[in-house]
């Protein structure tokens, strides 16, 4: 099956009650049994069954399902958020005192995130760019995990998954990456040798831009070694699944961050026109790419275009693809709102992965709680635009940009 026959007919497609072709939305918050034991089986774990919205809910199990076939894991578990999600696959694993290497270009919440995590005991050293030779000077006897978007937002370098996974498996941690800005449409992380995958579904997943969510995936490949992974310590006996046991029973559950049903239902709809989608996407964001690239005066990152910094890695791991977000730098910060201001079809607002393409300047609203020097690493500068292609047609989006740049004014 290729990508979009399995988006419709994987194995975790199933013919729904009343023959339903898509999940029936449980809106509830509980389940009811006919019976105490029956109740006590399903709380013990021991028969199939739903007790509570925040512990496991069939339509968010629906979505869990897909998204995991899509991504060739273990299994699946469905948050309120991409933030919640990123959250919880490092705090799955991590005690007061360990440390996570993380490369510089993150998206801006999760480096302010890794700041939160300081006061609970949890350090993060930070690479420039997120390679096998800038890491490896950063591991110590601390260190638990390696932590790094595929494709970084905005910095747009690509990240080599095999040398980053193999080098943090020569170390004994495992490798998280955040794979939002690629989605399975791209690349499989877990293919490659990442041992624990998270997405905002808020973004491509869903696809409309109607809700906000987030999903940890696990391979359920990775060895721990449950001497130095304090963590899941009570999990010795499920071997390599006790990452995902301990999610899913213990911390994911505790913490009360479920994904509410009528996202689910709308992430499985969005999902369904995924691989449609972001082949739309990443064409018109290679055109837009090369079509700004030959204005003078401005710089345009996208890993199509030569001599960018993911080119390289996006030939070999992405098919030469580059996902759907391009930024481009005019020379002041005056110039880019100016530019931002004059734009007919590109939406001004944050979030990334709609149907509609938006645009924001990355330096006055996402990296607002950041350092001059966190701004730097992340490629975050005062006349940078970033732009998240849509749906729409090349043209008119190559118009519309062109248009606003050439008649931008500098104050
Ligand atoms: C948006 C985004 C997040 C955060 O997701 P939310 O759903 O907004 O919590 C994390 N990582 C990346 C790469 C993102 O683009």
């Amino acid at each position: 099956m290729h990508f979009n026959t399995q988006l419709l007919h994987g194995k975790a497609v199933k013919k729904y009650a009343e023959g339903a072709t898509l999940p029936p939305i449980s809106q509830v918050s509980a389940f009811q049994y006919d019976s105490a034991e029956e109740q006590d089986r399903v709380f013990h774990h021991k028969a199939a069954g739903f007790a509570y919205s925040r512990v496991a809910n069939p339509t968010v199990a629906s979505f869990e399902q897909r998204i995991n076939e899509m991504e060739g894991g273990n299994a699946a578990v469905a948050c309120s958020s991409g933030m919640f999600a990123i959250t919880l696959s490092l705090l799955n694993m991590l005690c007061a005192g360990d440390e996570i290497i993380a490369g510089g270009g993150l998206y801006g919440g999760s480096i302010d995130l890794f700041e939160d995590l300081t006061k609970f005991g949890i350090t993060t050293r930070y690479a420039k760019h997120m390679t096998a030779e800038e890491i490896e000077p950063l591991f110590s006897d601390r260190t638990r995990v390696v932590y790094g978007e595929i494709i970084s937002n905005p910095s747009l370098e690509v990240m080599d998954v095999r040398a980053v996974s193999e080098l943090a498996h020569a170390h004994g941690v495992p490798l998280i990456v955040d794979s939002t800005t690629a989605t399975p449409f791209l690349v499989n992380p877990i293919a490659l040798g990442a041992d624990v995958v998270v997405h905002s579904t808020t973004k491509y997943i869903n696809g409309s831009g109607n809700s906000i969510g987030g999903v940890i995936i696990d391979s359920a490949k990775f060895d721990w070694d449950f001497d130095r992974f304090r963590a899941l310590d009570g999990y010795r006996k499920f071997a390599n699944l006790a990452y995902t046991i301990r999610l899913r029973t213990d911390i994911w559950e505790n913490m009360g961050g479920c994904m509410a049903p009528m996202t689910a239902f709308l992430n499985v709809v969005g999902l369904e026109t995924l691989g449609l989608r972001m082949e739309r996407i990443c064409d018109n964001a290679a055109k837009l790419a090369s079509a700004l690239s030959k204005i003078p005066g401005i710089t345009v990152n996208h890993p199509t275009l030569p001599g960018c910094p993911g080119y390289e890695m996006a030939q070999k791991e992405l098919d030469g693809r580059g996902g759907g977000v391009l930024t481009f730098r005019v020379g002041s910060r005056e110039r880019a709102f100016s530019v931002i201001n004059r734009l007919k079809y590109a939406v001004r607002a944050t979030s990334l992965g709609d149907t509609r393409t938006l645009v924001i300047h990355p330096y006055s609203t996402l990296y607002i709680r950041s350092t001059e020097e966190q701004r730097g690493t992340a490629g975050v500068y005062d006349d940078l635009i970033r732009v998240s292609v849509g749906i729409e047609d090349a043209e008119d989006l190559i118009g519309d940009f062109t248009e606003a740049i050439t008649h931008a004014e500098d104050q």
